[in-house]
């Protein structure tokens, strides 16, 4: 049975701020339905309280005097909480205070992470007999992992496969270099071929550079972030190491976003029958004050308000959209200024546009059934997951060509096979391709039929985690392969 040990610093349900938690709730789980032996370790954030959390084991890591425990539940075994109260448990965010500014003892708050998965890698943790064949990272926050583990086989000592998935590159774990001796990591490996970056050093660098295998969440995006557009800096290194850089498309999970059975919904539906659709619409429509047309061209938009969404570009063209007669409603919180932009406009259209400020699961899923067509016009996307509700919902969805948006959605106009098509996609991220692709999708929507044949091909697309995992299965084998 191959072993697997996933490290992360965030995991639904115990916790969450971005997708990377999304992954971690279910990815290990699929994969132990394929028959893998996967053990988690993550940090416990002290919330939510879970009683029955029982003391496994304390361990000892190189170099520190941090008395770190690891702690078992035995709802889900096979997780191990790290917990260390005095840098995890207190108010705030798993990377922030409660201010949103970063913890400054991040660098040993995630070492020790690193460390401990290090000694549970090298099967030195009293009480586990155990011993991954692979370890699995994710992100900055582990990205010293592969690089301990490379320290380890300096000294002779074999040491599992590494493989680092990149969920966001936009974060890179950078600090002053003074940092390395405080880690007792050795001064010499900071250099450009190791774990320096423009000057600092970098824990996301380490990851990169010493890991055996590189994944990230869609292969349209493990293309172009070889590119300086999308690489962050590291397009150099990615260019380097891209006969070992693989993209696999994330899962979304089907049975919380099901529209057979979303307990979220006012009426449920499938792909036969979309009369429950109609109802969704009726009821959304109602609830946010627009105007009850039950043949109006409604649009949706469900996203952090920030630039990369591509938030000013819809606004560009929403004062458009609306007087052509379409509705749209956009639920999100970020940035200061993209919030009072869209509320001052949804205040001079009532009845057409409706802006919720706020953060709310249950309107998030009642939007993604009730509208028409999605707007996701972000300028780039590792993967994305409202596209794939979207899909299931048969909410088509408008999209730039990039990232995990150009993975899953296929232009209804495009030269791909017919029964591919099942959105709308522009090439440039630009206001002008925005609306063009927005008024081709509502030419489409008066053409009943048409649109009706698009949302069952899109109600048809498999995104399951059981794919996903064994596309990480395949590419575990790999690696082992590789190093025999
Ligand atoms: P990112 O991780 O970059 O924010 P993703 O599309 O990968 O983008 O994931 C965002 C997730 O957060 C989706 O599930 C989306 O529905 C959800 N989300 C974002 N903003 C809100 C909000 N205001 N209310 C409810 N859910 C939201």
């Amino acid at each position: 049975m191959l072993q697997v040990l996933f490290v992360l610093s965030e995991m639904v349900p115990y916790s969450k701020t971005g997708g990377l938690a999304d992954v971690g709730g279910a990815l290990p789980l699929a994969l132990q339905q394929l028959g893998v032996d996967v053990r988690i370790l993550v940090p416990w954030y002290g919330r939510p309280d879970l009683h029955e959390m029982h003391w496994f084991c304390s361990v000892n890591t190189p170099y520190s005097q941090e008395a770190a425990e690891l702690w078992i539940t035995p709802n889900r075994p096979g997780i191990f909480f790290l917990r260390y109260p005095d840098y995890y448990e207190r108010d705030g965010g798993p990377y922030q205070n409660a201010q949103g500014q970063d913890w400054p003892d991040n660098p040993r708050r995630f070492a020790l992470l690193n460390r401990v998965a290090v000694e549970m890698a090298q099967g030195r943790v009293s009480g586990l007999d155990w011993q991954p064949d692979l370890v699995h990272v994710n992100d900055w926050q582990t990205g010293l992992v592969p690089y301990l583990l490379n320290l380890e086989t300096r000294i002779g000592s074999p040491r599992p496969a590494t493989l680092f998935t990149i969920h966001n590159l936009a974060y890179q774990g950078r600090f002053d270099p003074a940092i390395m001796a405080e880690l007792h990591l050795p001064a010499e490996d900071f250099h450009w071929q190791g774990t320096e970056l423009y000057g600092a050093f970098s824990f996301i660098k380490a990851g990169l550079i010493y890991s055996d295998q590189i994944s990230t969440v869609s292969p349209t995006y493990a293309r172009e972030i070889q590119k300086e557009a999308f690489g962050m800096g590291l397009q150099g290194l990615l260019q380097q190491r891209s006969a070992q850089l693989t993209g696999i498309l994330n899962g979304i999970d089907e049975v919380h976003w099901n529209p057979r059975a979303d307990p979220y919904l006012p009426a449920h539906y499938n792909a036969r029958s979309l009369v429950g659709k109609s109802q969704c619409k009726a009821q959304l429509q109602q609830s946010l004050g627009l105007e009850a047309q039950p043949d109006v061209f409604l649009l949706g938009m469900i996203s952090r308000l920030v630039e990369q969404k591509g938030v000013d570009m819809v606004l560009d063209i929403l004062p458009d959209l609306l007087q052509r007669g379409m509705q749209v409603t956009i639920l999100g919180s970020g940035e200061k200024y993209f919030e009072a932009r869209l509320q001052e406009l949804a205040a001079v259209h009532p009845g057409r546009l409706a802006v919720r400020i706020a953060f709310d699961e249950g309107l998030s899923h009642r939007i993604e059934a009730g509208v028409d067509a999605f707007l996701m016009p972000s300028r780039f996307e590792p993967c994305g997951l409202n596209q794939m509700y979207s899909l299931r919902y048969g909410t088509l969805p408008i999209v730039h060509h990039t990232g995990g948006l150009a993975d899953t959605v296929v232009d209804a106009g495009d030269f791909a096979r017919d029964e591919e098509r099942n959105g709308f996609v522009f090439s440039f991220a630009h206001s002008d391709d925005l609306h063009h692709a927005v008024l081709r999708a509502a030419a489409l929507h008066r053409e009943k039929a048409a649109w009706r044949h698009l949302q069952k091909q899109a109600m048809a697309a498999n995104h399951s985690w059981e794919h996903a995992a064994l596309s990480y299965l395949e590419l575990y084998r790999q690696i082992l392969e590789r190093r025999k």
